[in-house]
Parts: structure tokens; sequence; C-alpha cells
């Protein structure tokens, strides 16, 4: 591609909502342009890095024998009523009417639309295992959209989802696409982790389910991992054992202490000059659990924080969310001064994080205005209520085994993996002839990449103060060849080696433009193509050569015009990625 015939265009400003790198540099690099909120148009630089992911994702699946399609983007509604997700899938999911009245959506993920396609074709186990796949547009409507690519409410996802007869052939087809997708990522070039995620209270008992988290700082993601023990999970779903809490186990009598106005543990504590670690913390959540009401009580040491999917798991609950001043006023308890001590146990269940040491002396709510507990032990004053695992996973916490601590890093989701079981197939009313003759409804699996959400997260691994670092794998062009000369003669040579290069098969973007050096080498380090290669008129003239450049590590050399193309093709063989 020859620039001066190119519609790209680089920009000098950061965009003000752009808060992260990759953001700020697809825009500034002309790759992507906003059109609104969480809707980005790809320029083509921006799109051939894009369709390179298609590509590689594309070969790494067929390989292992699934079929591509394309399902439509806008789904009927009756297949959401079918499967009960018209209501639940919530204000994500943009729905709208055609002029006959009926229900559409722009669809925000596919299983619907899949499993009608397999029920419509599909009747015998003989033709199972099946994986159906798709590159396609989703639409979801994100409460906060940003970062760009990132977290887009338009985006392209490549979406499968495979139907099995039974679980073990659920489990090998699984770990196929687990495969393929490591297989995916490391190809393109990305430093990733595969973490176990949580499949959900919904699920079926031993439902596996993976998230690919890309490691960075700017990740939403928290991964809690300990090499030692080959062990990564999400937060949500890490189990972990706490440590080196110095409990208080000095025996002393229950009492009352005033603490006018101190509402928060911090407030507390730093008041009556205690550590956090040594006090309660009481948390009221209400549950709707098979459509009654329940109030919980959960306590955590004061330093820790409740982590609200374990709780929602032990629960089984359809809703969770924290009870309002008003339901805490019925159940006669305090706001901000809330503890376990003396509650009627038929009022509400209450469940201990594992963590707390039942035995030692904390400061907890006394359920009075302004009042405290100290010296509130569990086993002494009366502890009604289970023990859990309700905690976040911090920095710091052990890994089950006790033997090594855990580590954490933050990542982007860049792919997920789930069993599905037979939710959809039964909803749906698929059925399958078996061996036996009999009709069974299927399981499946489903798998996500969010595809633009990958070239992002490449970013964000790859770049510096200049720019972009692509890895060569989805890098838009592999050299950035800069003419920087005017006379007749140079131009002749550049367009000599270009030529040379193209016919090569090298993927060259010629900066033929009529600029100056620094403004030619200041667009190619922003766009961060592999390698720049810089024809100059004083250095040609001098000595002949060409300067080549690693976008990457900076090194230079100087090259020969002759065999220029085997020169660049071994260049970039030599790079890592
Ligand atoms: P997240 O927790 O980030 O919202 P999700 O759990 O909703 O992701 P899935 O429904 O599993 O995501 O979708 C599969 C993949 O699609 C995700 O792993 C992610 O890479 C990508 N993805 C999801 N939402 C977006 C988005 N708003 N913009 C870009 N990519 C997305
Ligand atoms: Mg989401």
């Amino acid at each position: 591609m020859r620039l001066s015939k190119s519609i790209w265009q680089t920009y000098k400003e950061i965009p003000a909502d752009a808060e992260i790198a990759s953001h700020q540099l697809m825009i500034r690099a002309g790759l992507i342009h906003k059109v609104g909120s969480g809707l980005y148009n790809y320029m083509p630089f921006g799109y051939r890095s894009i369709r390179k992911v298609e590509q590689i994702i594309r070969e790494e699946l067929d390989k292992i024998d699934c079929q591509e399609i394309l399902m439509t983007v806008v789904t009927p509604g009756e297949l959401w009523q079918e499967s009960g997700r018209w209501e639940k899938m919530g204000g994500e999911m943009l729905k709208f009417k055609d002029k006959g009245e009926r229900d559409l959506c722009i669809s925000p993920t596919n299983e619907e639309t899949v499993t009608d396609i397999f029920r419509k074709i599909v009747k015998s186990y003989k033709q199972l295992p099946l994986t159906l796949y798709q590159i396609n547009t989703k639409f979801r409507d994100e409460i906060r959209p940003r970062f760009g690519l990132m977290r887009g409410r338009e985006f392209t996802m490549k979406d499968a989802y495979s139907f099995h007869m039974d679980k073990s052939s659920l489990d090998k087809g699984y770990q196929e696409l687990f495969d393929a997708y490591c297989a995916i990522f490391n190809r393109i070039g990305l430093e990733f982790s595969a973490v176990e995620a949580d499949a959900g209270a919904m699920a079926e008992g031993d439902a596996k389910t993976h998230e690919f988290q890309v490691i960075a700082n700017s990740g939403e993601d928290q991964i809690i991992y300990c090499e030692e023990e080959n062990y990564a999970a999400n937060a949500e779903k890490a189990e972990t054992i706490r440590g080196g809490v110095e409990f208080n186990l000095q025996e002393a009598a229950i009492g009352i202490v005033d603490t006018p106005n101190k509402t928060t543990i911090e407030e507390v504590c730093a008041f009556l000059s205690l550590p956090q670690q040594q006090s309660l913390k009481s948390l009221v959540y209400y549950a709707d659990i098979e459509g009654e009401d329940h109030f919980i009580l959960c306590l955590l040491l004061g330093d820790d924080s409740l982590n609200e999917l374990k709780l929602r798991n032990i629960l089984a609950c359809q809703e969770l969310r924290p009870a309002t001043d008003s339901e805490l006023l019925k159940l006669n308890l305090v706001k901000g001064f809330i503890g376990p001590k003396g509650l009627a146990a038929d009022k509400m269940r209450v469940i201990y994080d594992q963590a707390i040491n039942r035995d030692a002396y904390y400061i907890t709510g006394a359920n009075q205005e302004d009042k405290h507990f100290e010296n509130f032990c569990p086993a002494r004053d009366g502890m009604i209520g289970e023990t859990a695992d309700l905690r976040m996973a911090v920095e710091g916490d052990y890994t089950l085994s006790g033997a090594h601590q855990i580590q954490v890093k933050r990542g982007i989701e860049v792919g997920h993996i789930f069993q599905l079981g037979d939710l959809y197939t039964k909803a749906l009313g698929v059925k399958v002839l078996d061996q036996n003759g009999k009709t069974k409804a299927p399981l499946m699996g489903c798998y996500g990449i969010g595809v633009t959400r990958v070239v992002a997260a490449a970013i964000e691994q790859g770049h510096d103060e200049n720019g972009i670092i692509w890895p060569k794998s989805i890098a838009p062009f592999h050299v950035y060849f800069a003419l920087v000369g005017k006379s007749e003669e140079i131009k002749n040579e550049a367009e000599k080696i270009y030529q040379e290069l193209l016919n090569a098969g090298i993927e060259v973007l010629f900066d033929d433009r009529n600029a100056g050096a620094g403004f030619k080498f200041k667009d190619s380090d922003l766009l961060g193509l592999p390698l720049r290669l810089v024809l100059g008129e004083r250095n040609f003239k001098e000595n002949g050569q060409l300067e080549l450049i690693m976008r990457s590590t900076g090194e230079k050399e100087l090259v020969s015009p002759e065999g220029i193309a085997t020169t660049i093709q071994q260049a970039l063989d030599k790079l890592e990625k």
C-alpha cells in the first residue's frame, strides 16, 4: 500500500475520553474512528489487524473440524421467548419491533439461533459431536462502554457452539477448544493465562468454565495465581486461605463501648486504635430463594470484603442484593452498628467467613445507635450460624494446600469457554436419537473470543511512549518503508525496492508522501509496524545503503539494496513475535 493513495491520518491529541494506552493509540494511529458511545468504525489499517486475528482463529478452529457459519445479526424475539431469555437478558440486549409489530433483537450472543439450526437438521447421535462457529458483529448496550474496542457496544466476536451426546464427549470437545484457544493466543504473541472461572449456581455440578486473560495492568479483571502450584483463577472464583492475621486471643469480658457516629469499620477501628482485622464486618443481604424472601447476615474480618458470587452460590438464589434501609429497620437492625450478638436465629441466616477465628475477641456492632461490643468472642458469646468461604481473595493469601502464597495480576478477558449442559437444548426441545433408539437433549459447550478486544489487548501489551509495537502476527503490515528524499533518482530507486518487496510477498507500507523525515518517522513509530526501512537520499549517496530499524528494540543496521527482499524476510523471521 502506498501512503500517498491512502486515507490514513494520524493525530497528535489524545482524545479526552481515552483513559488507557490502547484506546489512545488506536485513535491516534488512525486505526479506528469513533461514531458514538461504544461505536467505532474500523479504518483500513485497524481493519487489517482485526482480519488477521480472525484468520488465525479460523485456521486453528478449522484444524479441529469446527465449521464456520454466519448467523443473522437480527434475531426474532420468539427464539428468546422459547429459551426464556427474552426477559432475563436485561438492558444489554437491544430489542425493537418491525413494522408488523414483531419482536426482534440485535444478537448479544447466539445460543438460541445455533440451537435452532441444530434442531432442524440433526436427528441422530451419529451426527455428533459437532461444533459450529461464526465471526460476527454483536451488540450489547453496556452500562459503561469504555476503553475503545475493549468494551464497545458494537464489537466483533467469534462465538462457537459444540453439541455432544454425553459428558465425556463434551469434556473432550471442551479440551480441544481449550487447546485451540492456547494455540490462537500463542500465535498472536499474547502473554495470557487460562483461569478457572465460576460456572454459577445454576450450572450443572461439574460444569467447567475458563476465561482467557491477557495480563495487563489496565485489565478490568483480577487474576489470582500461584506459579508453583500451576493455579490460576479469577478473583471471584479463587479459593484461598487468609494468612498472617493477628487475632486478639486475650480473654476479656464482653462490654459495650461508645462509638459516636462511627459507622464504618475504618472509623470505629481508628477511634478505638485497633487493627481492622480485630473487628467483624456485618453485611446484611436480601435473597430471593425459590420465590421466598430471605435475609442473610454475613460476617467477615473487618478488612476483608465479601465475594458476592460465593454468597450467591452458597444460597443458590435467584436474586441477591444488600438489604435496604427500611428492611434493616424491620429486622430491628441499626445501620452502621449491626452485629451478630443477640440476633434471633429465626429472623435471618448467619454465615461466618471461614477466616474468622471463633475463639478470638472482636469489636462488633451492638445493634444500638452509637454503640459497639468489645471483646465479642463468637464461640463464647453465642455464635449462631454456619461457616463458609465468603471473602474475596487478596494478595498475601495462601493456596488451599497452604504451601505457597498466591499473587494477584490484572487481566483483560479475551476469551471465555463454558460447558452449558442441556440448558438450551432442553428449553428449545431438541431431541436426538441415542444408540438405544431413545431421544435425548444433547449437551452444549460455548466458546467466545472478543476479536476486536484482542487487538486492543495486544496493544496494551505492546506499546511505548512513541506508539504501538505490534506483534508481527497481527501487525497491519510488516514493513514501514520510508522514502526520504526528493530527487528523481532516489524516487526511482524507492519504486524499484517497493516493487521488489511486493513481488516477494512482503507486506509493505510505502511512505511515498511528500513530507519530511521527522514527520514520517513519528508516524512510523506511532503505527508501530515491526520493521522500518528507510531509503534516505544522503545515506544512499554516501554508501549506497538503506537503514533498517526494529520497532521493538530500536536496533539499527545498514542494509544493501541488493537482495533487499531476502534481507527483510530474514529480519522478520528473526523477530520473536
Ligand atoms: P465481560 O465480563 O468483559 O463483560 P462477558 O463475560 O460479558 O465479558 P462473554 O459473554 O463471555 O463476555 O463474551 C465472549 C467474549 O467477548 C469475552 O470474553 C470478551 O472477550 C468479548 N466481549 C464481551 N463483551 C465485550 C464488549 N463489550 N466489547 C468487546 N468485547 C467484548
Ligand atoms: Mg459482559
